[in-house]
């Protein structure tokens, strides 16, 4: 019964006019005892819908991967941090990337949320692996016997990552093809580094190396090695290849010099600061530009909090929805996730900076305006504001980019690798995770559309378990 007297504190974060000075994390540790206190405003409620993982109205409310969070709250509540990272990995292979980037909808359905602020879940989960690396409690633990069935996993991002991990321990032997030059998938090339640090996502790699994955990066499955040859060598396929097929603004100007997709901006910025030889494209680089991210979700977020770090003279996010309200709509009860107005990383740094929010909300792009050279400088919008005329404005701009949304996987998926379509994702059932083709399987978001690195987790465990599931099955059939 902690919550009635204990109040909740937020994990501590840097400044954000002193954080936009370099790409580090921004958020600080909590002190052991603070935590223990946190800890232990858990109620052990009886009914945890913190950790129920569903989608109500379009929106996730609990824990997708079922994280036993009463009973590691309990367990770091009593200074029992081995036993609390013991019962955290039964259900998260990669607490380190949840515990810096989820948003948490666990939180949103926390019982005491109803009467007072929830419990905070991440920063629990954030210290107990924590401590668990600070400790050298997280060690490969290759398996102790191998079947000799052989499976590939195409695409490396967290989805992958998780149905690799789960097939290997098992003892199948897994090879994981990523096209790009790292593996991670979004983890690497998407979240920025602020958010989740590369150290982290290359100290998993190396753990799952040493337990016996394969990787190889720079190949691009379909074109680099075919889908019938990977048949011949391995006994099962997991499409995990995310919804990379971002949307477009078919709009007068597109084709202006200083408009690119998000993707393109966040990916070049996390690669030259991985590699400084990795040259900055000067057009995708905000220093001394006037900035504006079309899209008002997330990654139109991290685009802010990246222009911001290269110095960017003016930012602007235009989102076509008004503000969220303070409190919870009486149409959006607990226990799904609170649509409520917040303060994201990237808005609090560029209030600090800048002097301003930089939402703008109900607006509309019309076209974009170039000068002779053919590069953008300004856009024109519709703003509407409920219940008012619109209002046509012109905006400066010398950068411009596009975080509309995603609308699947890209064609290529569906030409190369030879599987059903179902909308603009891989056709496949939700149990079974098989595709249209005997023996390949897919999840993640290349399954179930754009989504979050909670269910791409999920997703790959749940594919796995399929996986090894119709082995066993063939292994039968063949009489062995
Ligand atoms: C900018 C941005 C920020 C985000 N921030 C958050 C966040 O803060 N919190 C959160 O929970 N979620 C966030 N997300 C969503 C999250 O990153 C994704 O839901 C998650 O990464 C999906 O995992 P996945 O493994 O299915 O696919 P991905 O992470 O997309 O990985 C797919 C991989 O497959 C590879 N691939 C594709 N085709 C081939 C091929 N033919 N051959 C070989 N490899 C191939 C790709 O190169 C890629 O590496 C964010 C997304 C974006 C775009
Ligand atoms: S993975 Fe996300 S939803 Fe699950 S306990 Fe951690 S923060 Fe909460």
């Amino acid at each position: 019964m902690g919550f009635v007297t204990i109040d909740k504190q937020k994990q501590k974060e840097r400044k954000g006019s002193e954080r936009v000075n370099d790409w580090n994390e921004y958020k600080l540790p909590f002190p052991e005892q603070e935590l223990k206190d946190q800890a232990a405003r858990c109620m052990d409620c009886g009914t945890p819908y913190c950790q129920m993982g569903v989608e109500i109205n379009r929106s996730t409310s609990g824990c997708p991967l079922y994280n036993l969070i009463p009973e590691w709250n309990d367990l770091v509540y009593r200074g029992l941090w081995q036993e609390a990272y013991q019962r955290l990995i039964k259900t998260n292979n990669f607490p380190e990337f949840t515990s810096k980037a989820c948003p948490a909808p666990c939180e949103g359905s926390c019982t005491a949320g109803l009467v007072s602020d929830p419990v905070s879940i991440k920063s629990i989960e954030k210290a107990i692996i924590d401590k668990a690396f600070d400790e050298g409690w997280v060690k490969p633990e290759p398996p102790l016997r191998r079947t000799g069935k052989h499976v590939a996993v195409i695409g490396s991002g967290p989805a992958g990552l998780a149905a690799a991990d789960q097939l290997n321990k098992i003892g199948h032997s897994v090879t994981v093809y990523e096209r790009d030059d790292r593996i991670g998938g979004l983890l690497m090339y998407g979240i920025p580094n602020m958010k989740i640090e590369k150290y982290a996502v290359e100290r998993r790699v190396k753990l799952l190396q040493a337990e016996g994955i394969q990787f190889k990066t720079n190949v691009n499955v379909g074109k680099d090695v075919t889908m019938e040859e990977l048949h011949q060598t391995f006994d099962a396929v997991v499409l995990a290849t995310g919804a990379g097929k971002h949307r477009e603004l078919s709009i007068e100007g597109r084709q202006l010099k200083g408009i690119h997709p998000a993707m393109s901006y966040l990916t070049a910025s996390t690669k030259h600061l991985l590699d400084p030889s990795f040259t900055l494209d000067d057009d995708l680089n905000a220093k001394g530009k006037n900035v504006i991210v079309i899209g008002g979700g997330d990654t139109g977020a991290d685009c802010v909090a990246t222009a911001l770090r290269q110095g960017c003279t003016s930012v602007v996010q235009f989102g076509k929805h008004g503000e969220l309200p303070k409190e919870r709509a009486t149409s959006n009860p607990w226990p799904e996730n609170p649509r409520i107005f917040s303060l994201d990383y990237a808005y609090e740094e560029a209030k600090e900076v800048l002097g301003r929010d930089p939402r703008e909300y109900y607006v509309a792009t019309n076209a974009f305006i170039g000068n002779e050279d053919g590069h953008v400088v300004s856009l024109t919008t519709d703003t509407f504001k409920q219940g008012e005329k619109s209002e046509m404005r012109t905006w400066d701009a010398d950068l411009v980019l596009i975080a509309i949304g995603f609308e699947g996987v890209e064609d290529a998926v569906f030409e190369d690798m030879g599987v059903e379509k179902l909308g603009g994702t891989i056709k496949a059932d939700n149990k079974t995770y098989q595709t249209s083709t005997d023996g390949v399987f897919a999840c993640g978001d290349a399954r179930r559309g754009a989504s979050l690195i909670v269910w791409a987790i999920q997703e790959g465990r749940k594919a796995a378990c399929a996986v090894d599931l119709y082995l066993d099955k063939k292994l039968a059939a063949s009489g062995h």
